[in-house]
């Protein structure tokens, strides 16, 4: 076997540095605008960034070897372990799929030549919006068209628990392209368990909150779609919400210039949830014929939008693509990680993590692969761990934003980690099958 090739960022050449224009990993957001100084192996955000994106750039870089059985290795016999592990396996899994563009290319690759299944940690929350995108279709616009023309923004998740920087970014911008300042907004609050302080700032003109559970969100959807037909309702009130909000929602709707609804899948943690995104999506194309009104889905974390845009230009299929015939074959039921754990139909788990040591392996007692970073936070020994550099940390690369129009460059910042690069892991996993 040929000796596998770090990869990793060199010697930094100077003890301390500075960068600008830093793109952050750790949320699908990708802000492009910190600024980081780096003193030795040490990082510390010093403008722009929010808290998640400190405690991801500033964690403490600690040394962390290859293992197999729990003993340490060099990187070749951990790739070999791997290698072995993969091929007499029947049906092996790739999963978790944290990571950028190019390490998914790689994840693809190995996945086809092992005649494995590739699904994303994610996989739930992107099978409920592909069920609805395949069965309905959907009317979509991305960050910018919100920061330039939306002027009135429903949201159905308290999207700042998810993306940090999002108002700051998108709904707070000082300049937009087709006024001068900010885009005059009202924010419409559907649901439960919003805090409403990061929200005002410039441009928000008005905030109106419509309480109601989770679970009934579609309901006030598609009372609004019934109201904005011109039919009655069938109560005075719907999901709690009283008949004169939803018309007043309704009025709202009709009078908006570019009115966007915004849905996070992973936060519908309940059954049937795509019926919610199908509503929303419905109701969308319903005000289409009409007027401008547009969705905005802003899941994306842990490389999840750059998982599902290779899997479909390399497979042809969304996620959840299985290589086991020798073709790909798409099932979002089938081919599901957690699925095939459970019936145990997957006899091999290979997981990926090199944005972050938060997206644990599902517990399961096959055998495991676990290819994450230095600090990976493991439920168990893994039967092979490989440490590897985070792309945007230790070694460049590109990766796309939640909305899936805008791919941006990753840095490697120069900490000289020594870990070797994911993509090169995995395709000297791939040659030695
Ligand atoms: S909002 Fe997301 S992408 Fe932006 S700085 Fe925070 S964690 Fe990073």
């Amino acid at each position: 076997m040929t000796a596998v090739q770090a990869g990793a960022s060199p010697a930094p050449a100077s003890a301390s540095e500075s960068f600008s224009n830093v793109t952050c990993v750790f949320c699908g957001l990708h802000c492009d605008d910190l600024e980081i100084e780096r003193t030795g192996q040490s990082l510390q955000v010093t403008r722009n960034g929010c808290g998640k994106a400190k405690a991801g750039f500033e964690r403490p870089l600690v040394k962390s070897e290859p293992r197999v059985g729990g003993q340490p290795v060099s990187l070749n016999e951990a790739v070999a372990a791997a290698a072995k592990i993969i091929r007499s396996s029947a049906l092996p899994s790739f999963g978790g799929l944290g990571t950028d563009i190019d390490g998914m290319r790689a994840v693809m690759s190995l996945a086809d030549k092992a005649r494995g299944v590739v699904d994303h940690a994610m996989g739930e929350g992107y099978a409920q919006n592909m069920r609805v995108l395949q069965t309905r279709g959907w009317f979509m616009t991305t960050l910018t068209e919100v920061r330039n023309r939306a002027d009135l923004l429903i949201f159905t998740t308290d999207v700042l628990k998810y993306h940090h920087r999002f108002f700051e970014r998108v709904i707070h911008a000082p300049q937009t392209l087709f006024a001068d300042g900010p885009v005059k907004r009202t924010i419409v609050l559907i649901g439960e368990g919003y805090d409403t302080g990061p929200i005002s700032g410039p441009g928000v003109d008005e905030i109106v909150t419509i309480s109601c559970a989770s679970d009934r969100i579609g309901e006030v959807i598609s009372a609004l779609a019934t109201l904005s037909k011109g039919a009655p309702l069938p109560a005075e009130t719907i999901a709690g919400v009283p008949k004169p909000q939803l018309e007043d929602l309704k009025a709202r709707c009709e009078k908006a210039n570019y009115g966007v609804i915004i849905w996070i899948p992973s936060a519908f943690a309940f059954a049937n949830a795509d019926l919610t995104i199908h509503r929303i999506c419905d109701f969308v194309k319903e005000m289409n014929v009409k007027q401008r009104f547009a969705g905005l889905t802003l899941g994306g974390s842990e490389g999840s939008t750059s998982a599902a845009a290779v899997a479909a230009w390399q497979s042809g299929y969304p996620l959840r693509v299985s290589f086991a015939s020798g073709a790909p074959q798409f099932d979002p039921e089938l081919y599901a990680i957690p699925r095939l754990l459970k019936s145990g139909e997957t006899d091999a788990l290979v997981w990926l993590s090199s944005l972050t040591p938060d997206l644990a392996a599902p517990q399961t007692s096959i055998p495991t692969i676990v290819i994450g970073t230095f600090d990976m936070k493991l439920d168990r020994e893994p039967d092979v761990f490989i440490p590897v550099a985070t792309p945007g940390i230790d070694a460049r690369g590109q990766i796309m934003r939640v909305d899936g129009n805008v791919v941006l460059p990753l840095r490697d910042l120069h900490r000289a980690s020594g870990l070797a690069n994911s993509i090169a892991v995995l395709n000297a996993i791939e040659a030695a099958l």
